[in-house]
């Protein structure tokens, strides 16, 4: 059976990396049928701190195919991905293709792929900001509608696909042709969490590098063009950071592309800030910094979860989330780009006593893969002739 697995921005690498240790256990421990995993590297992040740190950290193979594809507007770089995204798949003839999150490149992947009747699994899916401005929120809906096997994080994730009516159930029904199978995995980014924590104590130093005590600073990432393409919302979002600062806490932010361009494009002057800017930092350096931090601010998806999985206060610089369940468990506070709302979250965050287990068990990479081999190999090979005879 083989799998061609699409991924080409940071938070997609770390999400393939279970599946892709998942893939290599299941082959070791059962092996029948054997998977075989084929790396699409569509080449959205390339620096090498947004990219090869990742792969060399988390160990994920090295990609069959990097189709280079990045420095783009929206349109050009999607239709580049699915013209070169389908000459692999002519040539790889896979089973499956494997998405990820809701990228351009996810996008690309599975329309690719659908278009060559060959069956879509899409990881995180069902996820819903219901923010029609926002790209990634086009990437997910369109992915999702057109995946065969829909791979959720959370109960919420399965009613906002009810809601739009996937309501898959069973693989037969999947492999009848007309439903796509819909299943509660938990999220992929906590098993890469749980996997990795014990490493990054134990090899990254840097709290060290960066002179920071546990607890004593505050760690900040701005990239959601929402925040990076409207000055005033960047604008105000630094200046909520610099009254921190200026109030006695370090302000860490490691700068993502996006957002180091959109500086440079501004008025911001960094050498009169009393932030700390500095590059991105690999997975590991990134985990240690959350879990040490005294509070996060963020427009991530994943550095939101990564907050309730350390128990770390996050504060959310959006207008929504689609991680409702850790505003709900009070872990987190949705406050925009107001700079007044900024300070005020971080000044009076009233920390919850405990968290549960909303994101799965952290096996979410295996669950994925078991799917993959029961319900994808058989049902699904029928699934696909059908449509190939369409
Ligand atoms: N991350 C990282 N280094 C950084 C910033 C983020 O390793 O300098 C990790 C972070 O721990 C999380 C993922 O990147 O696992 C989140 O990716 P990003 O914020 O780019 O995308 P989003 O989650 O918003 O889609």
């Amino acid at each position: 059976m083989k799998i061609v697995t699409i991924v080409g921005a940071r938070p997609q690498f770390i999400k393939a990396a279970p599946v892709s240790k998942a893939i290599e256990k299941y082959n070791s421990e059962t092996g029948n049928p054997k998977l075989t995993e084929i790396i699409v590297h569509t080449g959205q992040h390339f620096d090498a701190d947004m990219s090869d740190i990742f792969f060399r950290e988390l160990d994920i193979p090295e990609p069959d195919y990097n189709l280079d594809v990045n420095n783009s507007s929206h349109g050009a770089m999607t239709g580049r991905m699915l013209v070169k995204i389908e000459e692999v798949l002519i040539r790889e003839k896979p089973d499956w293709a494997l998405t990820y999150g809701d990228t351009n490149s996810t996008l690309a992947g599975a329309l690719a792929a659908v278009k060559l009747y060959i069956p879509v699994a899409h990881v995180e899916a069902g996820l819903r900001s219901f923010n029609r401005k926002m790209p990634e929120e086009h990437n997910r809906v369109l992915t999702d509608h057109c995946s065969d096997i829909l791979f959720c994080p959370t109960r919420t994730a399965i009613e906002n696909l009810n809601r739009e009516g996937i309501s898959g159930k069973d693989s037969s029904s999947a492999a009848g042709g007309n439903r796509p199978l819909v299943a509660l995995v938990g999220d992929v980014m906590y098993d890469s969490v749980l996997h990795n924590m014990e490493i990054a104590e134990k090899y990254s130093d840097i709290l060290k590098k960066l002179n920071l005590k546990p607890k004593g600073y505050a760690l900040a990432t701005v990239h959601r063009a929402e925040n990076t393409d409207q000055p005033e919302r960047l604008k105000s979002i630094l200046q909520g950071f610099e009254q921190i600062a200026q109030e006695g806490l370090q302000v860490i932010i490691p700068v993502h592309p996006r957002t180091r361009q959109s500086l440079k494009n501004s008025k911001f002057s960094i050498k009169n800030s009393k932030l700390n800017f500095i590059k991105p930092v690999s997975y590991l350096d990134m985990l240690l910094l959350e879990k040490s931090a005294q509070v996060i601010l963020t427009d991530s998806g994943g550095v939101q979860k990564e907050a309730y999985w350390f128990e770390v206060p996050c504060i959310t610089l959006r207008d929504e989330t689609e991680w409702v369940e850790t505003v709900d468990a009070g872990w987190n506070v949705v406050v925009g780009a107001d700079h007044k709302k900024i300070v005020d979250a971080a000044r009076f965050f009233k920390r919850p006593d405990h968290i549960s287990d909303l994101y799965g068990d952290g096996h979410a990479g295996e669950k994925i893969v078991e799917i993959l081999v029961n319900d994808g190999c058989l049902g699904f090979s029928n699934h696909c002739k059908t449509r190939n005879n369409y």
